[in-house]
């Protein structure tokens, strides 16, 4: 039975081939297309051969159409639907002008989709908004600078890590700021739904500065905690730089891939970097979508596709 729909899938593989002309590229999926049939056998024709209930990474010359139901609905629909950042240099980021969407994480949710032999569809995500619409179902996976947490891990898969930041801090040169102990009693802007708060308190107490009573890292809530440094939450980055500017808030604390492009010469990081930050693929939880996408991050981390990524994108 398996044989014969793998020789049957292959034959169908042969002639999709043959209606489009030839194999399909990242850029033929990546553009709107009305080819998602022939795209979907033959991506079908590309998996790797697994157990009848796994799902398989199609990233392999073997074949087999068996696949779980997350996977396969998202070949039927012809598109896979993938939040990412807009303003993350390196990471995700969009062209103001011509909309393109570039950055290790696009080039990662591209390769996905020319596994899957799908279009893709990208959303634009914070991160107040990427966990919501991953539970809507608007999207398939978010590839946003996620980091994985116990805690989030609760609710949602995550990929093998692809990439590890560090959480630093940005202040104006003025402000006299340099180092962790310079934040003492001070306001600092960080996003909601963010780690950036909870890491920030975690290195002042492991520093010295302040004292761990009170602190849980389980309970923990930027808007309550006032003891040796506060918090002010916005709901996106750009709002957290134009309130540094303002004097609204002493600092802006966040990953330093995102700090980055807040950074000018007026500006600063202080000294610290802390809180490793582990970006995964996040997925539905339970959905045989998550193992999928595991599958094809391991097999690029060790075949040298993420690193390559990172040095397009010239990261470290
Ligand atoms: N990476 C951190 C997090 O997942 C910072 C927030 C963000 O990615 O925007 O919480």
């Amino acid at each position: 039975m398996k044989r014969f729909t793998k020789v049957f899938v292959a034959a169908l593989t042969a002639s999709a081939m043959l209606l489009a002309g030839c194999g399909s590229t990242a850029e033929e999926t990546a553009a709107p297309a009305e080819t998602t049939e022939e795209t979907a056998a033959e991506t079908t024709d590309t998996a790797a051969e697994t157990d009848e209930d796994e799902a398989a990474p199609a990233d392999s010359a073997e074949a087999d159409s068996e696949y779980g139901p997350d996977v396969q609905a998202i070949i039927d629909r012809g598109v896979l639907r993938v939040g990412v950042k807009n303003a993350v240099e390196g990471f995700g980021f969009q062209d103001t002008i011509t909309g393109e969407y570039s950055g290790m994480e696009i080039s990662i949710a591209e390769k996905i989709a020319e596994s899957l032999g799908v279009d893709i569809e990208f959303t634009t995500v914070t991160a107040a908004t990427r966990t919501e619409l991953l539970d809507s179902g608007d999207i398939d996976c978010v590839l946003a600078t996620f980091t994985i947490t116990d805690e989030r891990k609760e609710n949602w898969d995550f990929s093998t890590p692809y990439y590890t930041d560090h959480v630093t801090v940005l202040v104006e040169n003025a402000s006299g700021i340099t180092d962790l102990a310079g934040l003492a009693d001070k306001t600092v802007g960080v996003s909601s739904g963010s780690t950036s708060a909870k890491s920030l308190v975690s290195a002042m107490i492991d520093a010295g500065l302040i004292s761990g009573d009170g602190f849980d890292e389980e309970t923990f809530d930027p808007a309550l905690w006032t003891t040796g440094v506060s918090f002010q939450q916005y709901d996106d980055y750009p709002a957290i730089s134009t309130a540094l500017s303002a004097g609204e808030v002493d600092a802006f604390c966040v990953d330093k891939s995102i700090l980055a492009i807040y950074q000018t010469d007026s500006r600063s990081y202080i000294e610290e970097e802390f809180a490793p930050q582990d970006y995964g693929v996040a997925t539905t939880k339970g959905s045989d979508f998550s193992t999928y996408v595991d599958g094809l991050i391991t097999t690029w981390l060790a075949d040298g596709t993420i690193q390559g990524f990172i040095e397009e994108n010239n990261l470290q």
